[in-house]
């Protein structure tokens, strides 16, 4: 109606017509504001969808993340991860509005392409004509931009991996003088990544220079044939000002067709990548058993446990041991010598090659994942502590714990003092990664988190950095004042922390060499005695 109505303008303009043209352009705005009104509504309603349908992959997307299972995140880069909850679950969740936008423009393109038909079939065939060979080379070009687009996601992955990266390492990188050749690194992946959105976009230039030429000479033509037919009288001045004002609809109707097509491309290859995640093959996912043991009394056993996180390089060569129900025992060993390993496999973060795990005379695998993780708490070495207030990275693993609980648990930890001398106290915020935390402070805030899931056992991997005395002796009253309570095993650094523990497992090269009491083993294990004089001889 829009572009009929504009040419009887025109003419009545002409024909100095004055009623008829305050008619027409009434119509016109009628049908205007009709427009604009049907696109505010479907704007608001379209923008809703986005906004929900983009928190609903996104969370999916995350809580599939935590399903995967750890040798398969070992090798997922953060930097992946992030490009594809938020950008490629960005395009899928924009896919629909953008469908409906293309669709819309389609329809109403329909509309006006009807009536050029009966205004003139010639000039039809014509624009018909050219809207092909348009929409031919459009096509060439959507295929060049998909080979691009996703050479360009590659590239974008691994420079936001390398940003991840620094941003983690940043103090590190500080200490190490590493600034240049950190930012080196990051300039030759952005040059790349640049490169990559170059090359690709001067392809896709080409392209769009060939159909802009053709859409001129199109248009050239459109005219020369309109003023012939007009001088033969084949055509009314309304017909020819309607078409030639309307002509581009003809080519916008195949290049929604072809940006539609765009859009379905994408929507594929951003959905594979987020499909990866969510529940492809690639990304192996946990699997749990569906026993439930809800209050775990805290006995376990590892019965000929064989384990590698890669092929054929074994990391536990048959590993046997029982521990009891509230004793503490501890893991002895040079570095590398699979402690940590016994402990991931206890939480079930990695499956065994053979052998058997039990919790309470439970194998491992039989158990759902609440009654494995729900019953245990680990304490790393170096506890990731949220930038969030002390009071709420304890509220945050247990919700329901009221504020004496909190205060219990730091106390036990040997923390409340500390956290009672600052001026927020509880409400303290202590920064990403609890980085205003001295390492020392840190674990015994993990201590705490551990305490107040009231798990009945505990798994301590004490931090190797040389603490100070003091703080050593802080958290070893911590550890002192859960013995008893609790089943902990704890991975000892230092030979102070294990002298009173009930049980030494001596660990050796992936095998446990021996066990018994402190003074047990110094008597007869000559290299655990060996380990314990360089201790000894190493302290200031
Ligand atoms: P420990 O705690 O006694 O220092 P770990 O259990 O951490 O020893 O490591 C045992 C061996 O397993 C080491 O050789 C280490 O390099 C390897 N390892 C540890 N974690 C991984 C992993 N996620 N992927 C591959 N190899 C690993």
């Amino acid at each position: 109606m829009v572009p009929l109505f504009t040419a009887k303008q025109i003419v009545y303009i002409n024909n100095s017509l004055f009623n008829e043209l305050i008619n027409a352009s009434f119509i016109i705005l009628f049908f205007e504001v009709m427009r604009n009104i049907t696109k505010y509504v479907s704007n608001i309603s379209l923008g809703v969808y986005f906004r929900e349908s983009l928190k609903v992959l996104q969370l999916k997307s995350l809580s599939s993340l935590l399903n995967i299972k750890n040798k398969n995140l070992d090798n997922l880069p953060s930097g992946v991860i992030i490009e594809r909850v938020n950008n490629d679950c960005g395009k899928i969740a924009d896919c629909i509005p953008i469908v409906v936008e293309h669709l819309s423009e389609i329809i109403s393109n329909f509309g006006v392409i009807i009536t050029i038909f009966f205004l003139n079939k010639l000039l039809f065939l014509y624009l018909l004509f050219g809207a092909v060979i348009i929409f031919i080379f459009k096509n060439i070009r959507i295929k060049k931009w998909f080979e691009f687009d996703k050479k360009r996601r590659k590239a974008n992955e691994k420079s936001t991996s390398f940003i991840c990266e620094m941003i983690r390492g940043i103090r590190d990188i500080k200490v190490l003088n590493a600034n240049k050749s950190f930012l080196d690194e990051a300039d030759k992946r952005l040059k790349y990544k640049n490169k990559v959105n170059y090359d690709g976009r001067k392809v896709l230039r080409k392209y769009d220079l060939i159909t802009g030429t053709i859409h001129d000479l199109l248009n050239l033509f459109l005219l020369l044939s309109g003023v012939y037919l007009l001088k033969n009288n084949l055509i009314s001045i309304t017909a020819f000002v309607t078409i030639y004002l309307y002509k581009d609809r003809i080519y916008n109707l195949f290049n929604a067709y072809s940006s539609l097509q765009e859009v379905l491309k994408d929507f594929e290859l951003s959905s594979t990548r987020v499909l990866d995640i969510i529940e492809g093959d690639k990304y192996e996912r946990e699997s749990f058993g569906n026993k439930v043991l809800k209050k775990a009394h805290g006995d376990f056993e590892f019965k000929h446990v064989k384990f590698s996180y890669k092929k054929n390089i074994p990391v536990l060569k048959d590993v046997s041991f029982k521990v009891k129900a509230n004793t503490t025992v501890a893991f002895v060993g040079k570095s590398g010598s699979g402690k940590t390993t016994i402990f991931n496999l206890l939480a079930k973060l990695y499956d065994i090659d053979k052998g058997e795990i039990l919790i309470d005379g439970i194998n491992i695998n039989e158990l759902t994942e609440k009654s494995i993780r729900g019953n245990m708490t680990i304490i790393n070495q170096s506890p990731y502590i949220f930038n969030l207030s002390i009071y709420d990275n304890l509220k945050i693993v247990a919700p329901k714990a009221t504020k004496q609980d909190m205060i219990n648990a730091c106390k036990m930890a040997n923390l409340h003092d500390f956290i009672m001398s600052l001026p927020d106290k509880y409400n303290t915020i202590v920064g990403e990664g609890g980085i205003t935390l001295s390492g020392g402070q840190r674990q015994r805030l993990a201590i705490a988190r551990a305490l107040i899931q009231k798990t009945e056992i505990i798994l301590f991997d004490e931090a190797t950095s040389a603490l100070d005395n003091e703080t050593q002796d802080e958290i070893q009253k911590a550890i002192d004042n859960m013995k008893r309570e609790y089943t902990i095993l704890i991975i000892a650094h230092r030979f102070s922390t294990v002298i009173n523990s009930d049980k030494i497992l001596f660990m050796e090269d992936g095998v446990i060499k021996d066990e018994g009491t402190h003074e047990e083993l110094l008597q007869r294990n000559k290299n655990y005695k060996e380990l314990y004089e360089l201790e000894l001889k190493n302290q200031p």
